[in-house]
């Protein structure tokens, strides 16, 4: 009986997704569905991209936290449109679902946007299974996290299309394994594209960007 109930939202969270999907292309905004466990570092990825491809891109953001808007506030000195989904009011829900976006899109231009950065709640289960309307997920991994994440929590890393290991600067104080980590990630999935970086100093990021530009472009012509 639960497994029925369970199927159903989904399927009830699938149609509208596609029915945000829909909207995006119509749109042509390009959207792409970030996802960690809290403390990855997503709104700091975040608030980099804005400052590096702002010019290159109408950027606008969709903020989910379970309570509070410290991250789009954050963001608002970008200037850039950002809204805020608190899931509080709503049960306080670990991860978003396409009628939240749905409901946010309602208070963004799409006609005057390129670039989409969704931030899904921090939790590194539910997120995954929600599919919101994006054309890519990324999910990041701080290297604090260990080695074996990949391995106790395979949806999140089965289903993205892009793996951010973070954090590298801390790597030696994390005393993780890389090795040991890309292998566990491998095992989960096989194909998945791996990119290691570090916001504060830089390292890797061009890498991010490379691959954001090239997964944006087929779609913008
Ligand atoms: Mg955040
Ligand atoms: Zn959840």
């Amino acid at each position: 009986m639960e497994i029925k109930i369970v199927k159903n939202i989904l399927a009830a969270n699938e149609t509208i997704a596609q029915e945000n999907k829909n909207l995006f292309q119509k749109n042509n905004v390009f959207v792409i569905n970030i996802m960690s466990a809290p403390g990855a570092g997503k709104t700091s990825l975040i608030e980099k991209t804005i400052e590096k491809l702002k010019n290159r891109y109408r950027i606008a953001v969709i903020e989910g936290d379970i309570a509070t808007s410290l991250d789009a506030e954050k963001l608002s000195k970008y200037g850039i449109p950002v809204t805020q989904i608190n899931t509080e009011p709503f049960g306080g829900d670990c991860h978003l679902d396409a009628n939240m976006i749905k409901n946010a899109l309602t208070s963004l231009d799409l006609s005057e946007i390129d670039l989409l950065l969704i931030e899904n709640i921090g939790n590194l289960v539910c997120p995954a299974e929600f599919y919101l309307g994006e054309n890519k997920k990324v999910m990041l991994l701080s290297v604090t996290e260990g080695e074996d994440k990949p391995l106790k929590y395979p949806l999140m890393f089965r289903l993205a299309n892009l793996l951010v290991v973070s954090k590298t600067d801390l790597l030696e104080q994390a005393g993780t394994n890389l090795d040991k980590l890309k292998k566990s990630v491998l095992q989960v999935n096989p194909t998945l594209k791996s990119i290691f970086l570090s916001v504060k100093t830089g390292q890797g990021m061009e890498q991010w960007y490379t691959w954001l530009t090239e997964v944006i472009q087929p779609y913008r012509i």
